[in-house]
């Protein structure tokens, strides 16, 4: 066994993962914090060597991202409901002979709105996708008790997805048909992202000001889909707010300490060229 003995060392595990702001996210709370840390991106394309091996290598925290969410899931003890209800979880900690896993996906989009001061309790919510990142809308829209619609591009995937969380799903086609307005919307897929090959396929939503929209794309930050909500209004919330207050969590959890949110949240910012960011 190897142990570091004077430096924690943290790490996000993923493949692919060379582009992840999560390593310039959490040195930075470490370094305002001054405690001696240092969190790295790890390419893991095995899940259950990668684990074994950086639990004998001493890591104490780990955060899990895209594709292995799901498989650490069914590798570790987890210690929240909510893991069991998404089937992934995002962060491992280091307990005495094991990893524990933890969800704070759902707690990052939850945070997006309370750290804004909006309340949408009673709302209607469209989520937009089924996959990993839309069931975490899903169960964050549930839990901030909004009435949920899912849709998707494949009409199957959202219909397994309402069944599993209990809500209503609708067609594109009925969306774009009635015009059918919703108070909050989530467009979770990967649509809209730089370097995504895809034709976007999305719903013509009719947009007003009355509405909230967030995107979880955050490169660029303003997608072409919140550029046309903000134009119309809308309060929009980027992706990368999510990706600030899930790390917030996951470094609350590690430390049992306040993150420094503010240099947090400054630096990822700064990163994708806006300065002045509220
Ligand atoms: P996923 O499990 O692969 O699901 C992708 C979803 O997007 C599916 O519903 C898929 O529809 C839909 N989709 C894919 N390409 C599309 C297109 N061109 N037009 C319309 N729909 C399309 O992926 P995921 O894990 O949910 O991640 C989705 C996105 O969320 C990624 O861009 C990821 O980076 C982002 N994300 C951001 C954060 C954050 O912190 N901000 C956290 C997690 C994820 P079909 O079912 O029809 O294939």
């Amino acid at each position: 066994m190897i142990r570091p003995v004077q430096t924690q060392i943290f790490a996000v595990i993923g493949t692919p993962i060379k582009h992840s702001l999560s390593p310039l996210m959490m040195n930075e709370a470490f370094r305002v914090l001054g405690l001696n840390a240092m969190y790295l991106a790890l390419e893991v394309h095995e899940p259950k060597k990668g684990l074994e091996t950086l639990f004998d290598a001493g890591f104490s925290g780990l955060s899990v991202t895209i594709p292995h969410k799901e498989t650490v899931f069914s590798l570790v003890d987890v210690e929240d409901e909510a893991s069991k209800d998404l089937g992934a979880v995002n962060t491992l900690k280091r307990c005495s002979d094991r990893w524990v896993g933890r969800n704070t996906d759902w707690i990052g989009i939850v945070e997006s709105f309370k750290r804004r001061g909006i309340s949408v309790a009673g709302k209607r919510a469209l989520v937009i996708g089924a996959g990993g990142a839309a069931r975490s809308a899903v169960y964050a829209a549930k839990a901030m008790k909004m009435d949920v619609t899912i849709t998707n591009r494949t009409v199957s995937r959202a219909v397994e997805l309402g069944k599993h969380f209990d809500c209503d799903v609708i067609g594109f086609e009925e969306i774009n048909k009635k015009g059918i307005s919703f108070d909050v919307i989530f467009q979770t897929t990967p649509a809209g992202m730089t370097g995504y090959m895809e034709r976007p396929e999305l719903p013509s939503i009719v947009f007003n000001s009355d509405m909230i929209v967030m995107d979880f794309v955050y490169n660029p930050l303003i997608t072409d889909f919140l550029q046309h909500a903000r134009s119309k209004g809308c309060i929009i919330i980027t992706g990368l707010e999510m990706l600030l207050y899930q790390g917030v969590a996951q470094f609350e959890w590690w430390f049992r300490r306040k993150a420094p949110v503010y240099a947090m949240k400054r630096i990822l910012f700064k990163s994708v060229g806006v300065h002045d960011h509220g």
